[in-house]
């Protein structure tokens, strides 16, 4: 809870989905303890009490502070003669020899039959209160007028019911514009990503959709597809779990080796002069959300047009995103800040993203005030104005922090002239090899 790319935002959707799941229990006549401890404390207090024979969870895919505690963990339970049992979760296997079956597998799991949770057997526990009160947290109901999606099950399954009967409809045209996005995708991806939905039980309910709505089978499958990469992208993470601090390809490390906090804390306010950015920025800290496209952009922006190491953000989006899955950010982070190796290096022109995803500027007015009273022409380029009419109409909001063309060309250059070395492409080779044939 203290590393640095977590946050309370995280926290509460994972209390708001275990007090879901502790109503749910308690219409069965189960009681469900949510309990709040380092694992060891807890576990040797426990052992006074209960002779535990089985730790079951599922297969964590997450951050350095997680493997560390589960190695910790599972010597722990070794010395103590206690089996852990882990249950492997969205297709993604642990120790995975090689990758060339893995998509394959992948379907094949998808198909399987979902757990019936009928087949559970309880029996029962008594624990005395003074060890209750020591470790139980209290409930966590959910606030309506927070802005943020709420945790839970139930909530989860109304996204994916709302998704699928009608939302879908504008999912592909839709997918890359801010505004609309917000509706038109699924937004399953916190539900997903804190097991609140398995990823099986998605992927079926889209193969039934499917047969019901052969009209719609182009966006399903376009989802579907989407699917999978959540589960590829974990998989490597899994392999080459090193991405979380290093560059995939260490031909980058020679460049964005120093930060500068100007440059970062304008980007982190939403304050870098440039609209979209800005809106985008502050649209996230509001609610956990932005769509793909702008996510690419934002950082993008922060590593090839303002210089800056990937490092130096990876951490605090991963704060703001709802959605937190190690597995998929820090890929993803590397893939858009061009230190892959391996894939295209983009570098988004943020002013053309702005004339083409929000042509209205709707979206822009809505997240940046300053400029909600700004004539269309002026919204996408403020700085377009006369010096006399932005310090009338637009006086607090900043001038743009970089050149934007002049950035842009350096950061190409830069980039593509190390991907194209020799270096780079043995490294990238290798790294193939690795991913396709090793597995952890
Ligand atoms: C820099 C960056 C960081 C990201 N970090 C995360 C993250 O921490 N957690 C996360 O779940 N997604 C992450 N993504 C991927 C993607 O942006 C989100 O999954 C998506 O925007 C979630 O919205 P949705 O559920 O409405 O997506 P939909 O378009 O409805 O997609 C359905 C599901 O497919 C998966 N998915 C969609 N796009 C991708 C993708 N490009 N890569 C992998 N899986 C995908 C997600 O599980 C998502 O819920 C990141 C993307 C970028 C560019």
């Amino acid at each position: 809870m203290a590393a640095s790319d977590s946050s309370f935002i995280h926290w509460r959707f994972a209390a708001q989905g275990l007090f879901d799941l502790k109503q749910a229990l308690k219409k069965q006549g189960i009681q469900l303890l949510v309990l709040h401890a380092e694992f060891i404390e807890f576990f040797e207090r426990l052992l006074e009490y209960v002779d535990v024979k089985i730790v079951y969870s599922h297969c964590e895919t997450g951050n350095q502070v997680s493997f560390n505690r589960d190695k910790h963990v599972a010597a722990y339970l070794k010395m103590k003669a206690v089996i852990w049992k882990e249950y492997q979760r969205d297709g993604v296997v642990r120790r995975l020899k090689s990758r060339k079956a893995w998509p394959a597998n992948w379907y094949q799991t998808m198909h399987n039959s979902l757990f019936a949770s009928a087949s559970l057997k309880f029996s029962e526990l008594r624990l005395p209160v003074p060890f209750l009160n020591a470790f139980e947290i209290p409930d966590f109901p959910i606030d309506d007028k927070a802005r943020f999606q709420p945790g839970g099950r139930q909530n989860g399954l109304k996204y994916l019911n709302s998704f699928l009967q009608e939302r879908v409809v504008g999912y592909v045209k839709h997918i890359s514009k801010p505004a609309e996005s917000r509706r038109s995708c699924s937004r399953l991806s916190p539900y997903l990503a804190w097991g609140m939905l398995s990823m099986r039980e998605v992927y079926q309910a889209v193969e039934r959709q499917k047969k019901l709505q052969p009209e719609r089978r182009f966006q399903l499958k376009f989802f579907q597809e989407r699917l999978r990469w959540h589960c590829h992208f974990i998989q490597k993470f899994e392999t080459e779990c090193r991405m979380e601090f290093h560059n995939l390809n260490p031909v980058f490390n020679q460049v964005r080796t120093q930060t500068n906090e100007r440059i970062l804390e304008a980007w982190k306010a939403g304050a870098t002069g440039f609209p979209l950015v800005d809106a985008c920025m502050r649209c996230l800290k509001a609610t956990g959300y932005i769509n793909f496209r702008m996510r690419a952009m934002l950082v993008s922006f922060i590593t090839h047009n303002c210089w800056q190491p990937w490092q130096a953000i990876a951490p605090y989006l991963a704060q703001l995103f709802l959605d937190y899955e190690p597995g998929i950010h820090y890929p993803q982070i590397q893939m858009q800040a061009g230190s892959s190796g391996t894939h295209i290096i983009r570098t988004y022109d943020v002013v053309k993203q702005s004339y083409k995803q929000d042509p209205m500027g709707n979206f822009i007015r809505l997240w940046v005030e300053e400029l909600k009273d700004l004539p269309l022409a002026f919204v996408h380029e403020p700085w377009k104005l006369s010096r006399e009419d932005r310090m009338k109409s637009i006086p607090s909001y900043p001038e743009p922090v970089v050149d934007l063309k002049q950035s842009r060309q350096f950061a190409q250059q830069e980039l593509w002239g190390l991907k194209k070395t020799k270096q780079a492409k043995e490294y990238n080779q290798y790294l193939l090899n690795l991913l396709t044939n090793q597995g952890s």
